[in-house]
């Protein structure tokens, strides 16, 4: 950073996973921090509730590479573990279909493959020259697409972009995820499988290029992992740090303007009048609804603004009173026509016959339900919010989820899952867009549906405006955890570079 750093100011809008992260790299650089957040816990959608005695993430509920996290603690001199611990999940997934079909998915790629061989009668090889694919992928192209600026020079002119460019031709980036997997793996339950990781980042397998069928290797290389405490750890442990390193945190203040001189930002103004002036400023916000609310009189990059959205989702928060011993964490049941369902939710609507997700934090985490008993995060993918009847929506996907599990996991047991329900929370794509300040109740920003959607994204840093930047799941690279962990370390680097 500048030499004059230490005397300069930031101030950051949102306490999501990224600004928390970039408050970190931020005071650790010497900056004097402010965050600001208008809910009145940090983390954004990766926060946590309790209903009853029992806890819930209200978000994110897979955790990947945890690095990221790590070096946070380690840029500011301090050991991770004395702060934020996780274990690695050796079963990535299981999965359920309605004609009977079982299928767990173990971390390791070699076990991956026996298990897909016993359940589909496929070759192992198939699977293992597939993964081997998807790590080339992530090794030719994921630092350059995930870990820098696109919209840099500087980027462009290196020999690693010259080098990702020449391998473009093997990166499938004009097929889509699911024309690659038809081709490699052939078996339709093994492709739809694999098409399930376009949800990762909220796209459609059917439209997606074929690069993102790099995805799995993220679980099944670097690993799939849950923080001890639940995935609300993430935000507690770098919030504590960020706190630790002297940030400022103001919470359930809600920032109703960056204030402007001329091309610059100024500082911040809250909805209560309070104005803080700073050297520059860092937007967590969703940038749309940042250029809407926060920056009206200033010119909106509209093409970037415009693209499509990424899913939203239907989730049911539900405390059952009753264990399943054949549910791990994470688990999915898979709908019979997966096309269908994707071809619904562009058109706006939802699949009768829905793919339904379903996350037991306590599997691990065995406070978070009493003995016995579990907290289902239940989840469906959905259209981000066009003014759809939600109400409705919810009520009729909720009974279609109660059969669905009906029919798959307790055709043994007398009872419906209905009638283990003791606690609930239902909350749609309007809710999240309330509740988090997600344009649309997108849960990743833009779709990443088109070959272009990386460039596409809106920049880590305003064009128009100096000392203005952006970071979070609305813009480059992307939503995710992780992505918006690379988000601050982008910016970080940009800062460190212009101030
Ligand atoms: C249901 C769900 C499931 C998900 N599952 C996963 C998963 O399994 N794995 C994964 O990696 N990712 C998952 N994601 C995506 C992941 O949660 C997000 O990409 C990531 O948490 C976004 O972080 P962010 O830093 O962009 O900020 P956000 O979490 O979006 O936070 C933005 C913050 O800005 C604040 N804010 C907004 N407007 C204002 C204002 N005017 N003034 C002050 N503050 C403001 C908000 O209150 C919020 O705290 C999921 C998301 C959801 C909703």
């Amino acid at each position: 950073m500048g030499k004059d750093s230490q005397s300069k100011k930031a101030i950051i809008v949102g306490a999501g996973i990224a600004g928390l992260a970039a408050a970190v790299r931020l005071a650790v650089a010497g900056y004097r921090v402010e965050v600001y957040d208008q809910n009145e816990a940090p983390g954004g959608k990766l926060s946590q509730f309790s209903l009853g005695d029992y806890r819930f993430d209200f978000g994110p509920s897979l955790f990947t590479m945890p690095q990221y996290v790590d070096e946070l603690f380690v840029l500011a001199g301090e050991d991770p573990r004395d702060h934020f611990n996780y274990q690695q999940l050796p079963i990535v997934c299981h999965y359920w279909w309605e004609d009977g079909t079982t299928l767990d998915a173990p971390a390791e790629i070699a076990q991956l493959a026996d298990n897909c061989a016993a359940a589909f009668g496929v070759d192992r090889q198939k699977i293992i020259d597939f993964m081997a694919q998807a790590a080339k992928k992530y090794d030719s192209s994921g630092r350059i697409f995930l870990e820098k600026s696109l919209h840099k020079a500087d980027t462009w002119l290196s020999w690693e972009v010259a080098k990702t460019m020449l391998k473009i031709p093997g990166l499938d980036l004009f097929k889509s995820m699911h024309a690659v997997h038809e081709r490699d793996l052939g078996h339709p339950k093994l492709v739809q499988l694999f098409d399930r990781y376009a949800t990762y980042n909220g796209s459609n397998p059917y439209k997606a290029p074929g690069l993102l069928s790099m995805i799995p290797h993220f679980e099944h290389h670097f690993g799939a992992y849950l923080p001890e405490g639940g995935m609300y750890d993430i935000s507690r442990s770098v919030y504590e740090l960020a706190k630790r390193l002297g940030v400022q945190f103001f919470l359930a203040n809600k920032v109703a303007e960056i204030t402007l001189e001329g091309e610059r930002a100024t500082g911040i103004r809250t909805s209560t009048g309070h104005h803080s002036s700073a050297d520059l400023v860092v937007c967590n916000m969703d940038v749309f609804l940042a250029y809407d609310k926060l920056l009206p009189t200033a010119r909106k990059p509209e093409r970037t603004l415009r693209q499509q959205k990424s899913t939203s989702a239907v989730i049911f928060y539900w405390g059952i009173r009753a264990d399943f011993a054949e549910l791990g964490v994470h688990n999915i049941l898979f709908s019979d026509d997966y096309q269908q369902e994707f071809n619904l939710m562009e058109a706006g609507d939802l699949s009768d016959d829905p793919t339904v997700y379903i996350n037991v934090s306590s599997k691990l985490v065995k406070e978070d339900a009493p003995a016995g008993k579990e907290n289902w995060f239940v989840m469906v993918n959905a259209p981000a919010d066009a003014g759809q009847d939600w109400d409705t929506l919810k009520a009729q996907l909720r009974q279609q989820v109660i059969d669905k599990i009906d029919r798959i996991l307790l055709k043994d047991r007398p009872e419906s899952v209905a009638d283990l329900i003791e606690e609930e929370r239902i909350l749609g794509p309007s809710d999240l867009e309330i509740l988090t300040g997600s344009h649309q109740g997108a849960l990743y920003g833009t779709s990443s549906n088109n070959p272009f959607s990386a460039f596409l994204r809106h920049p880590n840093f305003s064009k128009r405006i100096n000392d203005l930047y952006f970071l979070g799941g609305s813009v480059h690279p992307g939503g995710g955890v992780p992505l918006c962990l690379l988000s601050a370390r982008i910016v970080g680097d940009l800062i460190q570079k212009q101030q």
